[in-house]
């Protein structure tokens, strides 16, 4: 199965595309992630990106779209998490044929608590929240220890210019997979563990087909 994760920042990619892969065994492929990744280890895409990402923009689509065709050897099943972002990208992945574009519906004021709440492990990325999934021990790691983190760009002034970029070049692929009768829109407003039942059970279903 190939599968596509669209959703606004803070709908729960991460955490529902990490219940996916292990329940059908996909690769994980979060763009997100690899650009991180790239900028910590001072790649020359790192350092091509960090504008971007230190301002809470999207990465433009040629660079992204390198990145991901050299992720993607096309025989893999995978569940991309946060590409394609752009109608652009949408087509350059045209042909590896999508299985189902499931759709992460939350209230953008549900999705603001979200990510001001967020915390992330600074050494093994492990998420948190500081109301919804504490750590044991405030701001330390349960996995490894490490010191959590806020992201830098889940500060409010960057939160509000990622859902700009959202709603006007993120939002148009929602029709875009409607009308190619690939998406499927699930309610994500709930705690992680209903959300994360659903998407398994709509999945499960898709899979059988
Ligand atoms: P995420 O972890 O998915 O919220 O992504 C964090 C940041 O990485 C975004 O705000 C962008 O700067 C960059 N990024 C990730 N995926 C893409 C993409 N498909 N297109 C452009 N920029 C991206």
């Amino acid at each position: 199965m190939k599968l596509i994760l669209l959703g606004a920042p803070g709908s729960g990619k991460g955490t529902v595309s990490d219940a996916l892969a292990s329940e059908f065994k996909l690769k994980h492929i979060s763009t997100g992630e690899i650009c991180r990744e790239e900028m910590a280890k001072n790649t020359a895409f790192g350092t091509e990106i960090k504008q971007y990402m230190d301002q809470g923009r999207l990465v433009p689509d040629e660079l992204m779209i390198k990145a991901v065709d050299s992720t993607i050897t096309g025989k893999e099943d995978y569940i991309l998490d946060g590409f394609p972002r752009t109608i652009p990208q949408a087509e350059a992945i045209e042909k590896q044929k999508i299985d189902a574009v499931i759709n992460l519906d939350v209230p953008e004021a549900e999705i603001i608590k979200r990510l001001s709440g967020r915390r992330m492990c600074s050494k093994c990325n492990a998420g948190y929240h500081i109301n919804y999934f504490k750590p044991k021990k405030e701001g330390i790691c349960d996995k490894c220890g490490s010191k959590l983190i806020q992201r830098p760009d889940d500060t409010p002034k960057i939160i509000s210019k990622r859902f700009k970029d959202y709603n006007t070049k993120t939002k148009p692929l929602v029709e875009y997979y409607q009308k190619k009768k690939l998406l499927h829109t699930v309610d994500a407003a709930p705690p992680p563990e209903v959300v994360r039942k659903s998407v398994i059970g709509l999945v499960g279903k898709l899979n059988k087909k």
